[in-house]
């Protein structure tokens, strides 16, 4: 399915509005971890940014999930 052809389900409509990976319906594949237990014991914690290579310039895999976006769009 070509990008223009992309179904616009409401979690795509949230994605293509929301996510800052989002590129015209492919994915940046960019993505942000902190390490849980360190920011508890610590109250703050390092963000390591990576790019996540098989995702990068595919197209949105929201519909079919997506850790970035279930953890950091969806979750607030
Ligand atoms: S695959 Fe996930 S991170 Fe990438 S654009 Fe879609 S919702 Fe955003």
């Amino acid at each position: 399915m070509s990008k223009n052809q992309m179904k616009k389900t409401k979690k795509t409509i949230i994605a293509q509005n929301e996510c800052a990976n989002w590129d015209c319906g492919n994915c940046i594949g960019c993505t942000l971890e902190i390490d849980k237990k360190y920011l508890k014991r610590n109250s703050w914690a390092p963000v390591f940014q990576t790019i996540i290579s098989k995702k990068v310039n595919k197209p949105c895999t929201v519909e079919k999930g997506c850790n970035y976006f279930e953890n950091l769009i969806t979750e607030r």
